[in-house]
């Protein structure tokens, strides 16, 4: 299998550039984000929780997040590979993710980093914002806080992955176009 984490602030290119990923490389596509808007479009009570930290740019609990995406990879089993979208955002996730595969006797084959500066992505929201209809798009004291979540509590998961030489750290600025060839280019140094 190939399992790719996907993995950029706010803003990024993620959901963006995992079609493009999914599409080459046959991988399953699994957003804790788009799940849990799917939660809340369905109005269970997962939903309302998360809901109630995502309004904030906060993180939903680690616990609540990690039962969620395990019962998606159990749900999936005849995948080639998955792409981990928004996840794992913490350290903690980042280690359940790893037992969980290992249980599965796989693993990550590599984290594509998204590298983007601050001004830019607080830029992308505010058009994103315009027809993503995510109310934690269009405020930006709530960005502010998204973005300082992630320097504080989802930065630090890109060195667990350097630790284990997974890392690749990608350009993520210019057009959609010329991310995406930067990022096949990293997949293809990794994935045979
Ligand atoms: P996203 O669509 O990835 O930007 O996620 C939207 C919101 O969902 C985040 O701001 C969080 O509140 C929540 N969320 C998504 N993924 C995670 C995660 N891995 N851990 C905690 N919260 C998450």
């Amino acid at each position: 299998m190939t399992n790719i984490v996907l993995f950029g602030p706010p803003g990024a290119g993620k959901g963006t550039q995992a079609e493009y990923l999914v599409k080459k490389y046959n991988l399953f596509h699994i957003s804790t984000g788009d799940l849990f808007r799917k939660h809340k479009e369905n109005n269970t009570e997962l939903g309302q929780l998360a809901q109630s930290y995502s309004v904030k740019g906060e993180l939903v609990p680690d616990n609540v997040t990690i039962q969620m995406l395990a019962e998606e990879i159990d749900k999936n089993t005849e995948v080639a590979g998955f792409i981990f979208d928004g996840f794992p955002r913490t350290i903690p996730q980042a280690e359940a993710l790893d037992k969980i595969l290992k249980e599965k006797n796989t693993a990550i084959s590599l984290c594509l980093a998204l590298d983007v500066p601050e001004a830019e992505l607080k830029e992308r929201l505010k058009k994103r914002a315009l027809d993503s209809g995510r109310a934690d798009d269009a405020d930006p004291e709530i960005i502010q806080n998204r973005i300082a979540v992630y320097q504080n509590s989802t930065f630090p998961v890109i060195g667990f992955y350097k630790e284990q030489g997974k890392a690749s750290i990608v350009n993520g600025l210019g057009n959609i176009n010329d991310v995406t060839n930067r990022l096949f280019e990293a997949m293809d140094a990794v994935v045979a």
